[in-house]
């Protein structure tokens, strides 16, 4: 009997109506699939009935060792490939696989906003099918004028169309977790990769939303006010027609990304 270890964010998904209904969000298309953080196998045989092949990151150890035996059949067919490693340590700068794939997953909450961020930066990655905090699935799909909506629905929105897809409670998992869950789907836009011409200039474009919601209930002006010329936003805001008292939570994300270009 396997415990479910903290450091690791463990919570095993138990409830087989929601390893199901995953597995019909998932895109019906030709790329391979890329689970994080396997567990106990629940998800991925259900990958497996349903995909040609699997690569799927586990850090635990122990859990690989269970999980190399569980699916020797599917390993040595080449239909799972199992890395025993750290998924950070394994994606680095570059991409996580080196085919077009999706990712599906139920995510370690202690790490999965920076996951999810990651999987958005990955080129090669083209759909994110993740359980998670629902406060992280809220953060990612708010829409405009949500009070929710911020830096992360921002960078979500410019390249991807998403969605919360269902709230998931504790009593699904064992052991339960504190909070409840949601799955997040993020389908990213064909061409989204011409949105923007270098990794820098997307971490500038990160670091100018950050400034944008440094004080969320102060207006947009304002916090940009830390990084530009009062005169150059007046200007900028009144040629774009964004109202001067807009919240940052107010303005779309088209209009950021013309804020943006336009005050570099
Ligand atoms: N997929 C299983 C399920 O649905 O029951 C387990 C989900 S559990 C929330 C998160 C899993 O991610 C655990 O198996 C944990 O060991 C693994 N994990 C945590 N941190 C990881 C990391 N940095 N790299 C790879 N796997 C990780």
């Amino acid at each position: 009997m396997i415990k479910a270890k903290k450091k690791f964010g463990q919570n095993f998904l138990k409830d087989e109506s929601i390893v199901q209904k995953i597995i019909q969000a998932m895109p019906n298309d030709d790329n391979m699939v890329v689970e994080i953080g396997p567990g106990l196998g629940d998800l991925t045989k259900k990958l497996l009935l349903q995909c040609e092949e699997v690569t799927a990151f586990e850090i635990d150890l122990e859990l690989c060792e269970y999980l190399k035996d569980k699916f020797s059949d599917e390993i040595e067919k080449k239909q799972l490939e199992l890395v025993c490693d750290d998924v950070l340590k394994q994606w680095g700068e570059s991409s996580l696989y080196a085919e077009k794939y999706n990712l599906i997953a139920n995510l370690p909450y202690y790490i999965a906003t920076n996951l999810i961020l990651k999987a958005l930066d990955d080129n090669k990655c083209q759909s994110i099918i993740v359980m998670v905090q629902k406060e992280v699935a809220v953060k990612f799909s708010s829409k405009v004028g949500d009070r929710t909506y911020s830096a992360l629905s921002i960078l979500a929105d410019s390249i991807s169309e998403a969605e919360l897809l269902f709230d998931v409670g504790a009593e699904c998992f064992d052991p339960p977790p504190k909070i409840t869950s949601a799955v997040l789907k993020l389908s990213k836009f064909t061409n989204y990769e011409n949105l923007f011409e270098s990794q820098k200039e997307i971490d500038q474009f990160k670091s100018f939303l950050k400034a944008a919601f440094a004080a969320p209930r102060k207006t947009l002006i304002k916090n940009l006010g830390q990084i530009a010329k009062k005169e150059d936003l007046i200007k900028e805001f009144e040629d774009l027609g964004i109202p001067l008292n807009f919240r940052p939570h107010q303005l779309e994300s088209e209009k950021y990304h013309l804020l943006f270009k336009n005050l570099k």
